[in-house]
């Protein structure tokens, strides 16, 4: 790992941004690294786009994987180190694949959960139980810095939680639509599910979880 020359400070520097501002997923992130890559020490090592001064990066990307390689290429190439992204949301069989990549802003307002939940839960109000199907789904992008998007350094992995959409939101926990999914198999929405119970099931675990071994390659002898 890269280290500061001696007499400066003793803590090591960063060797993976993650491309978001969001403490909750950079937390999700460390978690699944922890013990993974010999000599990386997560807590100080992998960090948000905060931390590093990395660019807000605008979303013109037409599919979650186009989004979360904007992102992590922008960050990589900026910072100069090896960068990861997601972009996820909430896709719905009886709209087509909707809101998808306009979850964040489906009512108008970007980030404005509460009103996207409910717009969402009126178009739906008519639709039987039997056709309420939704998955969230993720793309997680790695990039290393110095590359082409041809060269083989650009990896997309994927992660999906099926489920289905309840009348009204239940439970308090999580953020977005996470009140109004209920997994397949459970009896509880995704905001009932304590975040350990979410990540292991969620698209963006699965998604990390599936990137974890480029992640590895593309930090060994960093
Ligand atoms: P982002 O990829 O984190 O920007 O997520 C985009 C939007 O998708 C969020 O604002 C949420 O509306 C929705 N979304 C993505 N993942 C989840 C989740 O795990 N639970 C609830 N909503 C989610």
């Amino acid at each position: 790992m890269t280290e500061r020359p001696a007499g400066r400070s003793t803590a090591p520097l960063p060797v993976l941004v993650l491309a978001t501002h969001n403490k909750g997923k950079l937390r999700e992130l460390r978690e699944l690294l922890r013990g993974q890559v010999p000599g990386l020490d997560v807590d100080t090592q992998v960090v948000d786009a905060g931390a590093v001064g990395a660019p807000d990066v605008v979303e013109t990307g037409v599919t979650f994987a186009e989004n979360s390689l904007l992102k992590a290429r922008a960050v990589a190439q900026a910072t100069g180190l090896v960068a990861i992204a997601d972009d996820s949301g909430l896709s719905v069989d009886v709209l087509g694949g909707a809101p998808g990549i306009f979850s964040a802003r489906w009512a108008g307002r970007h980030g404005d959960d509460a009103a996207n939940l409910q717009l969402l839960l009126a178009q739906l109000a008519d639709v039987p139980d039997e056709y309420r199907g939704a998955a969230f789904v993720c793309a997680a992008a790695l990039a290393v810095p110095g590359t082409s998007p041809e060269d083989g350094h650009e990896v997309v992995e994927y992660g999906q939680l099926e489920g289905t959409l309840l009348r009204e939101p239940r439970g308090a926990g999580g953020f977005g639509y996470d009140p109004v999914l209920q997994p397949t198999g459970l009896d509880r929405s995704c905001a009932e599910l304590s975040p350990e119970e979410k990540n292991a099931i969620s698209h963006r675990g699965q998604a990390f979880r599936a990137l974890l071994p480029a992640i590895v390659e593309a930090l060994a002898g960093r």
